[in-house]
């Protein structure tokens, strides 16, 4: 564009902005510490989905402190069914960071906020830009669409060349002083108007500028980058009940999905004698003899990089002594309470499934 068009289609976005964006709780203030957590939140997750999220979370801990001061099933459990949970630990660490050696206060230095633990250059040019509006471009899978359809780029936009160039034209666009609208505006434009299919160009605000839609190519940028095939998973959860309560471990930090609860389970490659290798797995890790009753349930579940079959049986104790490890802790705990432990998605819809095959139970 040149430097009349760049202007020009400057003042279009950021107008355009100001009378459509939708009303969103961090964009009453700019609090920073709003901003810095919707802005976590939304990575790879949509804005309806994060809302009832960052209401309750904001509700539960309302300043940097004391989420700080929240102790980690906290924090996690306010985090359940966003996944990612390695997000969340980090938010917490910054939070940490930022009580100790800045006072409590968001810090405003671009490079002090990149130094914070979780926070990557697309997040501190959120924050520095949308909080503070500094002139410091964004660039996420929504500016990507928009810039490449703007200027017509087909190469792969994750390339290395790529990269460096849509982050150079992010920058480049910046109207000095507007950046808070003018980001937002983009990534706006992106989410509401220029979607991946069927992007709605006859209401686009910027369409005089968009090459893409003048060479008729809007439907061919990005250029699809292959998606690497799901990977396919079977695994066995054993719901095992002693007088009222059921066994589950928390996994170990570090581990995917680290720091929530899980049942006894086993990853099984067929699904020949699933009970038996069940009884025997439990034996052998746990320690205890149950009794495998029936398969209650089988959930599918859909991770960013694997796909889930969770057959959920429930089990019965029988005898033994439950083996304990320093590294991971083992509770029995009561059906009613396990909705105040923070468990992976798949895992969460397997509870509910079980009270109600309790409930059934009960009344037999
Ligand atoms: Fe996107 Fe269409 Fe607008 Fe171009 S004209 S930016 S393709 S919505």
């Amino acid at each position: 564009m040149s430097p009349q068009e760049t202007s020009d289609f400057q003042t279009r976005l950021v107008e355009w902005f100001h009378q459509h964006q939708r009303p969103l709780p961090w964009r009453i203030h700019y609090d920073p510490y709003e901003v810095w957590v919707s802005e976590i939140m939304l990575q790879q997750t949509q804005v309806t989905t994060v809302l009832p999220y960052y209401q309750r979370w904001m509700e539960a801990l309302p300043t940097i402190h004391s989420v700080a001061q929240a102790d980690e099933d906290t924090v996690v459990k306010l985090w359940e069914g966003l996944g990612y949970y390695s997000r969340v630990r980090n938010l917490q660490k910054a939070a940490r960071v930022i009580c100790d050696d800045h006072g409590s206060v968001f810090p405003q230095d671009f490079e002090t906020i990149l130094a914070l633990p979780g926070i990557g250059r697309y997040t501190a040019g959120a924050v520095a830009s949308i909080a503070f509006n500094q002139d410091r471009p964004v660039v996420d899978g929504n500016v990507i669409r928009v810039v490449c359809r703007l200027e017509d780029l087909r190469d792969d936009p994750k390339s290395a060349a790529m990269t460096k160039r849509l982050w150079e034209l992010a920058a480049d666009w910046i109207p000095s002083g507007e950046a808070r609208y003018f980001n937002q505006g983009m990534m706006e434009l992106g989410a509401t108007v220029c979607h991946v299919q069927q992007p709605s160009c006859l209401l686009c605000p910027v369409q005089s500028f968009c090459k893409s839609y003048h060479a008729g190519s809007v439907d061919q940028v990005p250029a699809k980058v292959k998606r690497v095939k799901s990977k396919l998973r079977t695994t066995l959860m054993a719901l095992i009940h002693k007088d009222g309560s059921f066994l589950i471990q928390k996994r170990p930090v570090g581990q995917l999905m680290g720091g929530l609860w899980e049942f006894p389970n086993l990853h099984v490659t067929s699904e020949q004698k699933l009970e038996k290798s069940l009884q025997s797995e439990v034996l052998k890790q746990w320690g205890i003899q149950v009794e495998v009753k029936e398969r209650i349930a089988t959930i599918k579940h859909g991770y960013t990089s694997y796909k889930v079959t969770l057959h959920g049986y429930y089990c019965v104790f029988q005898s033994g002594n439950l083996k304990l490890s320093q590294d991971i802790p083992r509770e029995w705990v009561p059906l009613k309470d396990l909705g105040q432990y923070s468990f992976p998605a798949a895992q969460v819809k397997l509870i509910q499934k079980l009270q109600k095959h309790m409930e059934i139970l009960c009344a037999c």
